[in-house]
């Protein structure tokens, strides 16, 4: 899809007309700037708050008062089953059969988790692989699980480097460093969409060479996560999580969840660390001696769910339901489309913002991370004084990502000439 975009005001108020998913703004909290509402880009950091968020919560409050310890059972979403409800989008978000996923923990918890099961070093095949500058949490999970086992981080894992010209991993690179490894790759594990630079992996061709080598392969959705639309289930891919407080707007620290392919989650001899939670569920109370895991990804749950977490959580994930993936997706190439085409004019003359992001639409999300070229924190707390909110990353990059279910075409105009203002103020303060 290619949008003959126009460098106005008048043209950005125009799309935001004649978006389908325009009214979806009204159902969040916008944080309150000078007065106004602020220009919010950091969805990708933490997702702006549902208004339904405070009900859904105050619902589970009301139960606990009026039924305690019979809300398990009773009331409009028994807590009993009360997870089971966020299955159905999830599923869909991830592109995965229903009893593939589970809302469970948080993101680094659910990772070593996953990482206890498909982490199964066997002699010489024990190395693992993932991209350099991979999220720190991801690094220090790893690492750990490679030093519990015994062996030497800085041999066991290896770091697919970025093109030293364009900071991007690109497909063919990544398969070929599969490829080399071998059969002494244990796993690969990778970021959906990389926080930093925004370049979405076409988990498909990854998931296929690491399999080509006997490898299993698992992902880190945090960024990818209600921002792009998935086929984990169809790519064959082993395993999965994420987090919910991103794109998900699900409350800060909220429940993460994991998919895990059916092909294993039936399998009960997979090693795990077992609770109650991932008992068959028809014995669960019978309190009997001997772990009998459930045969899909529920097998994974270690405790009773955080019912308040999730009350926030269905609250975002009704929305998701109503806009769909593919009408979010179909919002956000276009709106991050026009946010390059208007910093493409910034750019005219020389190349103060560089995007560091792909720019074919099909290698990232919503988000475009901007190099300030010379720059430093000066710009950001500028702009950041004009109401808009978006997030530094030293040494000198703005992550700016315009969220489909809020932002509209005219904040990604008014962003742009903000920007361009205070850079050209920058600018004639640096050569006096
Ligand atoms: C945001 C993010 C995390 C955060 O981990 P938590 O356990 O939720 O604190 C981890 N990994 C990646 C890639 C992230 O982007």
């Amino acid at each position: 899809m290619s949008i003959p975009y126009k460098h106005s005001l008048s043209f950005a108020r125009e799309l935001d007309e004649h978006d389908p998913l325009h009214s979806f703004r009204s159902l969040f909290k916008i944080p309150q700037r000078n007065g106004k509402d602020c220009i919010y880009f950091c969805g990708n950091s933490l997702g702006l708050q549902p208004k339904a968020a405070a009900n859904s919560i105050a619902e589970q409050m009301d139960n606990w008062a009026h039924f305690a310890v019979e809300g398990h059972f009773e009331g409009a979403t028994p807590w009993m089953t009360y997870h089971k409800q966020a299955r159905k989008t999830l599923s869909r978000l991830v592109g995965a059969k229903e009893h593939e996923v589970v809302a469970m923990n948080s993101l680094t918890v659910n990772l070593h988790l996953l990482l206890v099961t498909f982490y199964q070093p066997q002699g010489l095949r024990r190395k693992i692989l993932m991209e350099k500058g991979a999220f720190p949490s991801d690094q220090y999970a790893l690492e750990s699980h490679l030093k519990w086992y015994g062996y030497d981080p800085e041999e066991c894992i290896i770091e697919v480097e970025p093109d030293v010209d364009t900071n991007l991993y690109s497909t063919g690179h990544i398969v070929n460093e599969i490829s080399k490894a071998g059969d002494e790759l244990a796993l690969v594990l990778f970021s959906g969409i990389q926080y930093y630079t925004g370049q979405l992996f076409d988990m498909a061709a990854i998931t296929k060479a690491a399999h080509g080598v006997g490898a299993l392969a698992g992902f880190d959705l945090a960024h990818a996560m209600g921002n792009v639309p998935m086929s984990l289930h169809d790519a064959e891919v082993d395993f999965a999580t994420w987090c919910s407080y991103k794109y998900l707007n699900s409350s800060p620290g909220g429940i993460s969840g994991i998919y895990i392919h059916e092909k294993h989650a039936a399998n009960k001899d997979l090693n795990r660390f077992g609770g109650w939670w991932g008992h068959n569920e028809q014995e669960r109370f019978k309190m009997k001696k001997g772990f009998d895991p459930t045969p899909n990804a529920d097998g994974w749950q270690l405790s009773n769910a955080p019912v308040l977490l999730l009350a926030a959580h269905m609250a975002s994930l009704n929305i998701f339901e109503k806009a769909g993936i593919d009408e979010l997706r179909k919002k956000s190439v276009a709106l991050t489309g026009f946010l390059e085409f208007l910093l493409r004019e910034l750019n005219k003359d020389d190349e103060t913002v560089q995007i560091i992001t792909p720019s074919n639409p099909e290698e990232r999300g919503s988000q475009l991370s901007l190099f300030i070229t010379n720059g430093n924190k000066e710009v950001f707390n500028a702009i950041q004084r004009r109401g808009v909110i978006a997030d530094w990353r030293e040494p000198n990059v703005i992550r700016i990502a315009p969220a489909p279910l809020y932002n509209t075409f005219q904040e990604v105009f008014q962003f742009v000439e903000i920007l361009k203002e205070e850079l050209l103020k920058l600018a004639s303060i640096k050569h006096g």
